[in-house]
């Protein structure tokens, strides 16, 4: 990264920090993944039960292996054996205390955009965990909040759609051709305008290319 960049970074991040804290939500900016990953572990309080949603951000700050490194008690739906129980282990995802994730697209007002096939990555995030806590490149910060919805769909959504090759127009072609195929990974799309109750939501910002 070149010193323009940096400079850019923090002085970007700083600006939607203040954006998102009039929104009620508790905001920070970390110049890199490392310091995000000992930010949100300090953001974890002692015995939380702690889940997340499917986050490449995550992984990519090494959040995860944190959090399977037997130190914490966590629902790790990964761990299931059966699909039936994985779908199990992601409904009480939806009542763990604190949940880890990303979101899509963040706008420099501080609005969050998310997208979701099954809905229960943007549901933990919206109701049921008391603490959540998102770990944000600056990379998907976007001017408005109709541009971090543009972004959500037609960059953010093909490019996890190669993930997992759903069979989604998408999938094949790498643009969003807005489809209602069974598979949709955008069934739902959510903006997050506030954080109800006022801190519930933490978002860390990271000067750094992360996600999608
Ligand atoms: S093609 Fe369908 S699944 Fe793919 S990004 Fe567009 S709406 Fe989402």
């Amino acid at each position: 990264m070149t010193e323009a960049e940096r400079l850019r970074n923090e002085k970007l991040g700083a600006r939607i920090v203040d954006a998102l804290k009039k929104r009620h939500f508790e905001a920070y900016y970390c110049a890199t993944g490392e310091e995000a990953k000992e930010k949100a572990l300090s953001l974890i309080p002692e015995g939380h039960v702690i889940s997340w949603g499917g986050s490449e951000t995550l992984s990519q700050i090494g959040l995860l292996r944190e959090m399977r490194s037997g130190r914490y008690s966590v629902i790790d739906r990964d761990t299931a054996r059966t699909p039936e129980e994985r779908v199990s282990l992601m409904r009480k995802a939806l009542l763990a205390d604190t949940f880890l994730g990303s979101s899509n697209a963040i706008s420099e007002d501080g609005q969050l955009v998310n997208i979701d096939g099954n809905g229960n990555r943007v549901a933990a995030m919206i109701y049921g965990p008391t603490n959540v806590i998102l770990v944000i490149g600056l990379n998907k910060a976007v001017a408005t909040v109709e541009d971090a919805v543009r972004r959500a769909r037609h960059l953010a959504a093909p490019t996890n759609a190669q993930r997992f090759l759903p069979d989604t127009p998408c999938a094949h072609t790498g643009a969003c051709a807005d489809c209602t195929a069974q598979d949709c990974i955008c069934a739902y799309i959510s903006v997050t305008r506030i954080s109800r109750p006022a801190g519930k939501i933490k978002v860390i910002l990271v000067g750094e290319v992360l996600g999608f």
